[in-house]
C-alpha cells in the first residue's frame, strides 16, 4: 500500500537545505520540462536543494528533466519538489507535448 509514493521527508523552516530558495521560489509557477544547455558551454544546471545535476543527456545519477522557473534559471528535482512545495507555496505544471 502506497508503495510507489515518493517518500514525504520532515521539512521545518532551519531545514540544512534551506538557503534562501524562498526569494526565488515563493510562489512561483515551476514547469516540468526536459533540460536544455541554456547557452552553448552552459551545459549543466544544479538542483536548487539537494545540488544534483541537470544535463541534456541521460546519465547515471544525473537527471535530464526536472521542474524549472519560467527563466530556467532555477532547477528542482522531483523529490525536493514535492517536500518544499507547501512551504513555498510552489506549484508544478506539467505540459504534455
Ligand atoms: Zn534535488
Amino acid at each position: 500500500m502506497g508503495k510507489d509514493k515518493p517518500q514525504k521527508h520532515i521539512i521545518n523552516k532551519t531545514d540544512w537545505r534551506l538557503t534562501g530558495q524562498e526569494k526565488y521560489l515563493q510562489n512561483a509557477i515551476l514547469t516540468w520540462q526536459k533540460y536544455k544547455m541554456p547557452r552553448p558551454r552552459w551545459d549543466h544546471d544544479h538542483c536548487e536543494f539537494c545540488g544534483i545535476k541537470f544535463i541534456e543527456q541521460l546519465d547515471n545519477e544525473i537527471l535530464n528533466e526536472g521542474y524549472s522557473t519560467k527563466d530556467k534559471h532555477h532547477w528542482i528535482c522531483k523529490n525536493y519538489f514535492l517536500d518544499f512545495q507547501e512551504m513555498f507555496h510552489m506549484c508544478g505544471v506539467q505540459i504534455i507535448i
